[in-house]
C-alpha cells in the first residue's frame, strides 16, 4: 500500500485491450480489472489503448491533443489522443490514428489478420510517450503487456522517458509480434538493438522479445506458466532469454473480480443463486438448453460447455475427438466461440450430426458466456498450453465444475481428487490426448452421478474461487511495481 508521506505511484497500463472498452480474451479482463485494483490500492492508475472504432462509437470520449507527430520509418503520422473513461477514477488515454484503428475489428476480419499489424502497433507503442507528454500523466511504471506493446521496453531503455521504469507481463507466449527485414526501420531504434540480445529472432525482429529483454521486471499470468516457458518444449525459442532473466520473471495468478463475476448478482442469469442456495442454478440450466436448442432431457443429465477462442491452442482438437466419447457418456455438449473457420465448421457439423445433444454456437458473446458458466454443469478446457485461464475461475464461480488439462494456470487452479485433494474442484488430465480429456470426462460423470460427491466438489469450487480475487493478484503486481520504480530512481529516493 502507497504510504501517506510518499505521493501516490504512477502506473500507466498500454495494452491493445482492456475490458469493458475493448475485449477480445483474457487480456482485456485482466486490464480492466487490475487498474481499478491498483487504484483501489492507492496508485494512480491510468490505460493507453489503441481507439478503436469499437470504443470510439460506443463510449464518450472527449478529444485531449490533436495531430501529434508520431514517426514511424519515414513518414510522420498525425495521432490525436483522446481520453475516456475505464472505471471510476481510471482514465483511458486513447491513440486514436483511424486508417490503422478505425477499422471494425481489433486484430483482424473474418479474411483473418490484419496484415499491417506490426505497423499498427509499432505505431501504438510509440504514441505512448507523446500521449504521455499531451496528457500531463507522467508514470513511474509502464506496466507494458503482451507483443503489441512490447517495443515500449527497449524505447524506455533507450531513454524515451528517463527514470520510469517498465514492467512487461508475458499473457500468451504464443504469439511473437514479427517484425519483417523490411519493416525494421519502423521501430527507430539505434542498430546495437537489433542483435541476437536485443530484438532479433531469427532474421527477423520479435517484440514479443524486445519486451522481455529491455524491461526491469517480467510477469506471467501463473506461477506454473512461468516455469514451463523457461523450457525447450513450451520456450517458444525465447526460453534461453527467460531463463537468463529468471530472476527477473514473476508468476502472479491472475484474478477475477467478484463485483463482475458473482451469480448472486450476474445480471445475465435466468436466475441468481448462492453457495447457499443454488436452485437457481437449475432454472440458468434449463434456460442455457431452450437457448442452445438442446433436449429438456438434459436436465437429468451432465452437461458439459465450453467458451473458447477457437484456435489450436486451446485444445479444438482433441475436443473433437473426445466428444464422441462425451455423447457416448450420455453427456449434452453446448460450446460457444469463434475463430479458425475449419473449428467453427467441425464444430458446427458435430453439432448438425447430433441434434438436441450438441449445440455450437459459433460467436462472441459475452452474455451468452455467463449463461454457459452458470448453465452447464461442466466446463471443458483441455487447452495445448494455458499461461492462465479465465474460464475455469469463471465457472468455479459459479458451481460448475472444470475438466482441464493440466497445464498452466490451470494446474495452479483445478484441485482434481485424484492427486489426493478432498473434495477437490475439478478433473484434470496431463498428456495432449483425447483418451486422456474423455478419461477425465468419464470421472466427472461418475462425480455427476454421486450427490454426495457432487455437492461437496461444487462448494469447494465455489469457495475456492473466491481466493482467485484481482485484489490479491493486484497487492502482488503493486509490491513489485513499488520495488522495480524505487531501483529505477536509485538509493536517493528511498
Ligand atoms: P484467452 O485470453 O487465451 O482467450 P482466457 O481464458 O484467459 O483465454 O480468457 C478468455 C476470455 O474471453 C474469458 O473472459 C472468456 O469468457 C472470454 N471468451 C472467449 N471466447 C468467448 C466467446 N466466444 N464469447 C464470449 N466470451 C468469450
Amino acid at each position: 500500500m502507497a504510504s501517506k508521506t510518499k505521493p501516490p505511484l504512477k502506473v500507466l497500463i498500454a495494452a491493445s485491450e482492456a475490458a469493458p472498452l475493448a475485449k477480445e480474451g483474457g487480456l482485456g479482463d485482466v486490464v480492466g480489472s487490475l487498474a481499478p485494483a491498483l487504484a483501489e490500492l492507492g496508485c494512480q492508475a491510468a490505460v493507453a489503448l489503441p481507439a478503436y472504432r469499437e470504443i470510439t462509437d460506443n463510449a464518450p470520449v472527449r478529444r485531449v491533443a490533436a495531430d501529434l507527430p508520431v514517426r514511424l520509418g519515414d513518414a510522420q503520422l498525425p495521432v490525436n489522443v483522446l481520453e475516456a473513461e475505464l472505471a471510476s477514477g481510471v482514465p483511458a488515454y486513447l491513440v486514436q490514428y483511424d486508417p490503422f484503428f478505425g477499422r471494425f475489428g481489433k486484430y483482424g476480419d473474418r479474411f483473418g489478420a490484419y496484415g499491417d499489424n506490426d505497423e499498427r502497433y509499432i505505431l501504438f507503442s510509440k504514441a505512448v510517450f507523446p500521449l504521455i507528454h499531451a496528457t500531463g500523466f507522467a508514470p513511474d511504471v509502464i506496466l507494458a503487456n503482451d507483443w503489441q506493446t512490447g517495443l515500449i521496453a527497449p524505447l524506455l531503455h533507450n531513454g524515451a522517458l528517463p527514470g520510469c521504469a517498465c514492467v512487461f507481463v508475458i499473457h500468451n507466449l504464443g504469439y511473437l509480434g514479427l517484425v519483417p527485414g523490411h519493416h525494421v526501420h519502423m521501430l527507430g531504434l539505434p542498430d546495437r538493438y537489433y542483435t541476437f540480445e536485443g530484438l532479433e529472432f531469427w532474421g527477423s525482429m520479435s517484440l514479443l522479445k524486445a519486451g522481455i529483454a529491455y524491461a526491469d521486471a517480467l510477469v506471467t499470468v501463473s506461477p506454473t506458466y512461468a516455469r514451463e516457458i523457461q523450457t525447450p518444449e513450451m520456450g517458444a525459442g525465447l526460453d534461453g532469454l527467460l531463463r537468463h532473466r529468471s530472476d527477473r520473471l514473476h508468476g502472479i495468478l491472475n484474478g477475477i473480480d467478484p463485483s463482475q463475476w458473482n451469480p448472486e448478482t450476474d445480471p445475465h442469469l435466468a436466475a441468481n443463486y448462492s453457495i447457499k442456495d443454488r436452485s437457481g442454478k437449475k432454472d440458468c440450466k434449463r434456460d442455457l438448453l431452450a437457448r442452445a436448442g438442446l433436449s429438456e432431457t438434459l436436465m437429468g443429465r451432465p452437461v458439459m460447455g465450453m467458451v473458447t477462442r477457437l484456435v489450436s491452442q486451446k485444445g479444438i482438437d482433441i475436443f473433437l475427438v473426445a466428444a464422441q466419447e462425451m455423447l457416448n457418456m450420455g453427456m449434452g455438449l453446448v460450446v460457444l466461440g469463434s475463430g479458425d473457420p475449419n473449428y467453427e465448421q467441425a464444430l458446427t457439423d458435430l453439432a448438425l450430426a447430433n441434434p438436441g445433444i450438441v449445440s455450437a454456437i459459433i460467436a462472441f458473446d459475452p452474455a451468452m458466456s455467463r449463461k454457459v458458466f452458470a448453465g452447464s454443469d461442466l466446463l471443458c478446457v483441455p487447452s495445448l498450453y494455458e499461461p492462465c485461464g479465465l474460464t475455469q475461475m469463471y465457472a468455479m464461480a459459479y458451481g460448475t465444475l472444470p475438466v482441464v488439462r493440466a497445464t498452466g494456470g490451470l494446474a495452479d487452479t483445478v484441485a482434481d481428487p485424484k492427486d489426493g485433494n478432498f473434495p477437490g474442484t475439478g478433473f484434470s488430465f496431463g498428456p495432449y490426448w483425447a483418451g486422456d480429456l474423455a478419461w477425465a470426462a468419464s470421472r466427472a460423470r461418475d462425480a455427476y452421478y454421486t450427490p454426495a460427491v457432487w455437492e461437496a466438489m461444487t462448494t469447494e469450487a465455489m469457495k475456492t474461487a473466491r481466493n482467485f480475487s484481482r485484489d490479491h493478484s493486484a497487492r502482488q503486481y503493486l509490491d513489485l511495481l513499488e520495488r522495480v520504480a524505487a531501483e529505477k530512481k536509485g538509493p536517493s529516493a528511498a
